[in-house]
């Protein structure tokens, strides 16, 4: 059976951009396949963060992975941290990435860029070892990302090529999936940035009141024409806001504009807002009845206890491999 893992890092509160990118298609796959999600706190470790906060952040991603529709009979649901196998892995693996790639990351020139003139810690620069890790773990067959972290993967495949050539098959390659559609939303002050929970700007989060998310698709940033074209360039805001309605509306991107030919911006952005307001506001229902219960917290231990049982075996192959002794 296919193996899928994915992830989300309790660095801030989701977005709408999450939960395109990520966490809406994570229940469609639970169906045909034998998949792990789960909360990589450990990686939101990387970029200064309050202990309040993430611990806050790390509840409610995982009541947002339960309302969402994932079922833990069906999904491995679980904190990175609690299963210590993914450290391990990591303490072995950061071995065989080196400093020259991992300088080259796009995150990594990014959050870096945001700590100007502050101190970084190693974590950041190390960030692909562990999630390198995190994959490798579970003889991971798919990824289903963001584009943003395809590049991560990417890294992770070239690590895998390397590692098996010196040791023999021990890992398994696996592969990016990431849609077609939705794959990268941008922010709605600044359709040239993506939407990012550590770095809010024109964000909108799954927690947002209704009225306030109307607001803010409302006052979206668009451009001084007038027709509804999809051209990323030209009219990025436009763009954005074709694509966040397409992904909820489950129709491809010329079919949205299809729909959309005449409207004027004003009735187009209202439309949009019913989409995400539609699809939002049932899920925040689920969501807080989901938080105040507790109930996920014995989800994540039961979800960890089965991960721990899962990456015994690799990472004891691993051990055997590069001559550490399996006790
Ligand atoms: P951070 O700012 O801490 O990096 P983030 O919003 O980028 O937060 P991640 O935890 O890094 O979120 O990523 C979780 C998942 O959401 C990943 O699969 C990622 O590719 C996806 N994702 C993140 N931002 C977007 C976006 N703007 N559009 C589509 N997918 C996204
Ligand atoms: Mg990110």
């Amino acid at each position: 059976m296919t193996r899928i893992l994915s992830a989300i890092k309790p660095t801030g509160q989701l977005t709408l951009g999450n939960y395109i990118g990520a966490l809406r298609n994570f229940k469609n796959y639970q169906e045909g396949g034998d998949v792990l999600y789960f909360i990589a706190d450990l990686h939101a470790l990387t970029l200064p963060i309050e202990p309040e906060t993430l611990r806050l952040n790390t509840r409610d991603i995982a009541s947002f992975y339960l309302a969402s529709g994932l079922d833990p009979k069906k999904s491995t649901l679980f904190l990175q941290s609690m299963v210590p196998a993914h450290a391990e892995l990591n303490a072995i693996l950061q071995n065989y990435l080196y400093m020259g790639e991992l300088s080259r990351m796009t995150q990594f020139k990014d959050y870096s860029s945001r700590l100007k003139g502050k101190a970084i810690g190693l974590g950041i620069f190390a960030y692909p070892a562990l999630m390198a890790a995190d994959i490798l773990l579970y003889d991971t067959d798919l990824v289903p990302v963001g584009e943003d972290q395809a590049q991560h993967v990417e890294l992770t495949r070239d690590l895998v090529h390397q590692f098996n050539a010196r040791y023999g098959e021990i890992l398994h390659l696996p592969k990016t999936v990431v849609n077609k559609t939705g794959a990268r939303i941008m922010s709605l002050s600044d359709p040239s940035k993506k939407m990012s929970k550590s770095d809010p700007k024109g964000d909108i989060f799954l927690k947002d009141d209704m009225d306030v998310i109307r607001k803010k698709i409302m006052s979206a940033k668009t451009d001084s024409g007038t027709e509804i074209i999809y051209n990323r360039e030209e009219k990025p805001g436009i763009a954005n806001l074709l694509t966040i309605y397409a992904s909820l509306k489950n129709i491809s991107i010329d079919d949205a504009v299809t729909h959309f030919k005449g409207y004027r911006y004003g009735e187009f952005k209202k439309e949009v807002a019913d989409a995400v307001i539609d699809e939002l506001e049932p899920l925040q229902k689920r969501y807080k009845e989901i938080l105040e219960s507790g109930e996920y917290l014995a989800v994540l231990q039961e979800g960890a206890e089965r991960a721990k049982k899962m990456a015994e075996p690799l990472l004891a192959k691993v051990k055997e491999a590069v001559g550490l002794l399996n006790a």
